[in-house]
C-alpha cells in the first residue's frame, strides 16, 4: 500500500513538473479527421496537422476495397502471427506489388512503422556493431537502436564531416558491422536527407544504408516512390522503409530491399514474429490506396504548388522556417509557451495546427508544425496564411 502511495506521488511531481514547463498534452476529440476540414466541440478547423497528405484517407474507393473485403469473409480482425496461421493471398499480392513499385527484389509487410522500424534495427544490430543515425531521426528509429545494443553514434542534423568523423571513430574501435540509418525527410522539420553523401560515405567506409521514407513516399518522386527514388539511387540503399499510415491514408508499413535481407527479417525481427498480422480488410485498403499513389502524380503537383505557395508567403512574412522542401512545414516559435500560446490563437481562426515540443524537439526549438494536403482548397490555404501572419504580428512573433 505504501509503495502504491510511493507511485502515485511520484506521477503526480511528474506530471506537475510538465505543466510547469507547458510540456502537458490533452487528448482532444475530433470528428472527421481525415477530412480537409475536421470538427473539434462543434467548430470547423482546417486540418493543418494531418499526414494525410494525398487526401487519401477519406478516399471512397478505400472504403469500397475494405467494404468489398468483408463482403469476401475475411472478417474484422486477423487470427494470429504470420507465422502462426499464415496469411490470405492478399497480402502475398501487396508484398510483390510493394516490390515491384519499389523496383526491390522483395518486401515485407508490418504492423505500423514504429513496429518495422523497432523490428529491423534490432535483428540487424547487435552488441558488436555501431549505428550512425541523424540527431533528428524519428523516435522509432531510436528506440530500435537502444533495443539492439549497438554502439549509438548521434551525429548531428545534415552535418557529414560529423557523421564521417564517427565512422573513422568505429574504424578505431574494432567495429564489427556498421550501419547508416536516416528518414528520408524528417518529420518535425521536413527538410530531406542529403542521401547522395550518406551513399559515398556507405561505400567509403564500408557501411550498409537504411531510410525511412515514412514521409517521402507517396508525396516525392515519380509514382510517389519516394525520396531515394527521386535522386535515382534506389538501388544504392540497402533497405528501405515506408508507412501506409501517411500519405496512403490506411496504417501498417513496409521493408523492401533484397531477397535474402527480407528472408532474414522473417526470422529475426521480433517485431514481426511476436505480433498479429494487420487485418487483411487492411491489408485490402493498402493494395487499393498502392494504386492510387501510383497514379498520383497530379496530386503530387498540386501539393507541391500548394507548399510552395505557402512557404514563400510565409517566408515573406517574416518567419523563421527550416529548409523543409515537403508538405511538413514548420514555423519556429522558440519557447514552448509562445508555441502553445500561438497554437490556441489559430484554433480561434479555425485551424488546427498543434504545437511540438520537447522532448518531441529540442529544449528551445518549440514550434508549429503546419503540413499540407492536395485536399485543401487553395482559397482556404491562402485565408490560413492571413490568419497566421496577422497572429504572428499579434504574438511579435514578426515585426
Ligand atoms: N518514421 C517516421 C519518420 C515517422 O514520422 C513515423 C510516424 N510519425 C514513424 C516512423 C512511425 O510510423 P507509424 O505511424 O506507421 O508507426
Amino acid at each position: 500500500m505504501c509503495a502504491v502511495n510511493h507511485w502515485d506521488h511520484w506521477i503526480e511531481e511528474e506530471l506537475r513538473r510538465m505543466a510547469e514547463k507547458d510540456l502537458t498534452r490533452e487528448l482532444k476529440m475530433v470528428t472527421e479527421s481525415a477530412q480537409p476540414i475536421c470538427r473539434r466541440r462543434g467548430k470547423s478547423l482546417l486540418n493543418l496537422s494531418s499526414n494525410n497528405y494525398l487526401g487519401l484517407a477519406g478516399h471512397p474507393q478505400l472504403t469500397d476495397a475494405m467494404r468489398e473485403a468483408i463482403g469476401r469473409g475475411v472478417g474484422a480482425g486477423s487470427p494470429s502471427s504470420r507465422l502462426i496461421v499464415g496469411h490470405e493471398e492478399e497480402t502475398a499480392l501487396l508484398e510483390s506489388e510493394l516490390a515491384s513499385w519499389q523496383e526491390s527484389e522483395a518486401a515485407l509487410v508490418f504492423g505500423n512503422g514504429y513496429l518495422a522500424n523497432l523490428g529491423v534495427l534490432s535483428a540487424l544490430l547487435g552488441r558488436d556493431d555501431a549505428v550512425f543515425s541523424d540527431r533528428l531521426n524519428h523516435a522509432s528509429i531510436v528506440d530500435g537502436i537502444r533495443l539492439s545494443g549497438a554502439t549509438h553514434f548521434r551525429y548531428r542534423h545534415r552535418d557529414l564531416g560529423h557523421l564521417e568523423s564517427y565512422l573513422k571513430k568505429a574504424d578505431q574501435k574494432g567495429i564489427r558491422r556498421k550501419l547508416i540509418v536516416t528518414d528520408g525527410v524528417f518529420s518535425m522539420d521536413g527538410d530531406l536527407a542529403p542521401l547522395q553523401e550518406l551513399v559515398y560515405l556507405k561505400e567509403r567506409y564500408g557501411a550498409a544504408l537504411f531510410v525511412d521514407e515514412a514521409h517521402s513516399v507517396g508525396v516525392i518522386g515519380v509514382q510517389g516512390r519516394g525520396w531515394a527514388h527521386e535522386l535515382e539511387m534506389a538501388d544504392q540503399v540497402d533497405l528501405h522503409m515506408g508507412t501506409f499510415s501517411k500519405a496512403f491514408g490506411v496504417y501498417g508499413a513496409y521493408v523492401a530491399g533484397r531477397r535474402e535481407w527480407i528472408r532474414y527479417l522473417i526470422h529475426t525481427a521480433r517485431s514481426f514474429i511476436y505480433t498479429t498480422a494487420l487485418p487483411p480488410v487492411v491489408i485490402s485498403a493498402i493494395r487499393r490506396s498502392l494504386q492510387l499513389v501510383r497514379q498520383g502524380d497530379l496530386l503530387r503537383q498540386s501539393l507541391a504548388g500548394k507548399c510552395r505557395y505557402f512557404r514563400e508567403e510565409l517566408s515573406r512574412a517574416g518567419f523563421q522556417l527550416t529548409d523543409s522542401m515537403t508538405p511538413i512545414i514548420p514555423i519556429m516559435l522558440g519557447e514552448s509557451s509562445s508555441a502553445v500560446e500561438f497554437s490556441q490563437r489559430l484554433v480561434e481562426c479555425g485551424i488546427l495546427a498543434v504545437a511540438i515540443r520537447p522532448p518531441t524537439v529540442p529544449s528551445g526549438e518549440a514550434r508549429i508544425r503546419f503540413s499540407l494536403m492536395a485536399s485543401h482548397r487553395d482559397e482556404d490555404v491562402r485565408e490560413a496564411i492571413r490568419s497566421i501572419v496577422q497572429i504572428g504580428y499579434e504574438c511579435k512573433v514578426i515585426g
